[in-house]
């Protein structure tokens, strides 16, 4: 979008939250109003109401009255006033009171349509008669200030859009997103839950970690081909260590903390600082650079509260980390390699719209330019060699170095940055790594770090919402169900699933008695992509029907032909079939 028809955008829905509070005060009088910002898809306002709580039920009310102002089609006013004045027209509610105490200079904005006036800095549209496509979304509640220890106020969402198809746009889009939240497919699905005894944790059910397993086994199957050797390190470790890496300085707010006999340790919220400790396990030699060493651990990393968000932000998650111990020399190499591998395995999970970024030094950094230019300059350089156009986010990098982020966009069109590459010269200066060059002398090797899905956990939340909890075939925690017509196909049902199960398949029976039909249905539930149906005809022919999640059928298919087919769309590194 320009800048001109953001602006606009802007404008309208700026104009909406004013028009939102306008009919709150007229519909419920002596509402004490806060603050109504713009967000990224929409607005909300803040606000007190005279008496008792504003419900779902209430926004089509609300909403009319809107319509019934906008029709009223008048101008919209922006006015400077003395803060005299304006205190005067405030003087019945202290939030805008508190809010023109916080305003610098000697005067206000006031933004005002018919007798309806709002405290204001300006940027609307013309008239009231401008606003005609919008629709209140939901109520939630919220505290002045977003201080729970002030008061709690209401808050009403809402959105509003330059045309009825913009707007129609963005309620399917949101319908789905809602539909289709990872929270709801995983209860859907039985994958997995959260308890208030582990707030932030997720507990994985028995389908969730078989799904989870299948992820952590693709990725360890791509890092044999590519020649990682995969590591294991303690989750608690001395709290000195993490003065070392430096991340007690930068990152000590998010770390979990514990005394045992006197001496400090920290939960570790990342992999790093113990695969050196591997590394300088013994005295290294230039014959073998570039060391590979991949670690699936798990990490606790202390999230506020309210930015949890099912298994997309959590406090313990698994990560798939990768560290690269090279010559200079090879991080072009390396770093290539690992390119060519995220781009692949992207899309055997099914996204095919990867875009790649390259992030800079940050204003918090550690180390000096020189090593920061250094750095950079390879990875931009290894991107050009894989022929992969990139964008550079200024000042986006960690407080340790450059690195290339991978994001893809999911079948809902949103952004999510997955993989990473990163250089990192500082680790290896602050934990002494070393290795002996062909001369014979001591050298420093470079530290590449590397994630590919990153958080298993969130990249979990991510693939069921994309696939709209419809997994691909070969990742499917139940990949097929044998139905049955009826019971006299009890031994021939048995026998086609030994035979599946025996070739790997994740396969099971119905055991119910219910009608085809239900067992269909009980199937398709939970999204199943194979129905096996086996009927008289079936038996006597030793074959299947095959029934597809989206109804689809294809008949008299042998065992073995179901078998290849299997076979056919499973990614190589998980063929691990027959
Ligand atoms: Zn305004
Ligand atoms: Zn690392």
């Amino acid at each position: 979008m320009k800048k001109q028809e953001l602006q606009e955008l802007h404008n309208l829905r700026h104009s909406a939250a004013h028009l939102l509070a306008h009919a709150l005060c007229e519909l419920y009088p002596g509402t004490l109003l806060t603050l109504g910002p713009v967000t990224d898809d929409g607005f909300f306002y803040d606000f007190l109401p005279p008496q008792g709580t504003i419900s779902e039920t209430d926004l089509s009310v609300i909403e009319e009255k809107m319509r019934e102002i906008a029709a009223r089609n008048m101008p919209i006013v922006q006015k400077e006033v003395s803060k005299e004045e304006a205190r005067e027209f405030y003087k019945d509610n202290p939030f805008k009171l508190e809010l023109i105490d916080g305003i610098e200079g000697d005067t206000v904005g006031l933004s005002c349509q018919g007798d309806f006036c709002d405290l204001c800095r300006g940027g609307h549209v013309v008239s009231t008669g401008d606003i005609k496509h919008f629709k209140l979304l939901y109520v939630a509640g919220s505290y002045w200030r977003a201080d729970k220890d002030k008061e709690a106020l209401q808050r009403v969402y809402g959105t509003a859009f330059p045309t009825k198809q913009a707007l129609d746009e963005y309620l399917k889009w949101r319908e789905d997103a809602l539909k289709y939240d990872h929270r709801r497919i995983g209860k859907e699905l039985d994958l997995f839950s959260f308890q208030p005894e582990a707030v932030g944790a997720p507990f994985y059910h028995p389908k969730g970690k078989r799904l989870f397993n299948l992820l952590v086994d693709y990725t360890r199957r791509i890092m044999e081909r590519d020649g990682w050797q995969e590591i294991a390190t303690p989750v608690m470790l001395s709290e000195e260590l993490w003065h070392r890496s430096g991340h007690y300085d930068h990152y000590r707010d998010n770390m979990y903390f514990c005394d045992v006999d006197e001496k400090k340790y920290a939960i570790k919220p990342m992999n790093c600082p113990g695969s050196t400790l591997v590394y300088s396990s013994r005295p290294r030699s230039y014959r073998e650079l570039p060391l590979r060493l991949a670690e699936i651990g798990l990490l606790h990393r202390h999230e506020l509260s309210g930015v949890l968000h099912g298994l997309l932000r959590v406090r313990a998650f698994t990560m798939d980390d990768g560290h690269i111990f090279c010559t200079p020399d090879q991080i072009e190499p390396e770093v290539l390699r690992e390119i060519k591998t995220m781009i692949k395995t992207m899309c055997d999970l099914g996204f095919d719209k990867v875009s790649v970024a390259l992030s800079t030094k940050p204003e918090n950094a550690m180390g000096d330019d020189a090593l920061w230019h250094k750095a950079t300059d390879a990875l931009a350089s290894s991107l050009k060699k894989a022929g992969i156009e990139y964008t550079v986010q200024e000042g986006e990098g960690a407080f340790y170095g450059p690195k290339i982020e991978f994001l893809i966009q999911d079948s809902m069109g949103r952004v999510w940055q997955c993989g990473t590459i990163q250089i990192d010269f500082f680790m290896p200066e602050n934990f002494g790594l070393e290795y002996v060059t062909s001369k014979g002398i001591t050298a420093r090797p470079v530290m590449i770090h590397r994630a590919m899905l990153g958080s298993f956990e969130r990249f979990l939340a991510i693939l069921l919402e994309h696939h709209k909890g419809r997994l691909p075939f070969w990742l499917a925690p139940v990949q097929a169900r044998v139905l049955m017509i009826t019971d006299e196909q009890r031994p021939y049902a048995q026998k086609v699933y030994e035979v599946l199960k025996g070739h790997g398949i994740r396969v099971e029976i119905d055991e119910s008695s219910d009608p085809i039909s239900g067992q269909i249905k009980a199937a398709q539930l939970q999204q199943i992509p194979w129905m096996l149906v086996v009927g008289k005809k079936e038996a006597a022919n030793n074959t299947v029907t095959l029934r597809h999640r989206d109804g689809e059928q294809e008949f008299g298919l042998t065992i073995e032909q179901l078998v290849e087919k299997a076979r056919q769309v499973t990614p190589p590194e998980m063929r691990h079939i027959g």
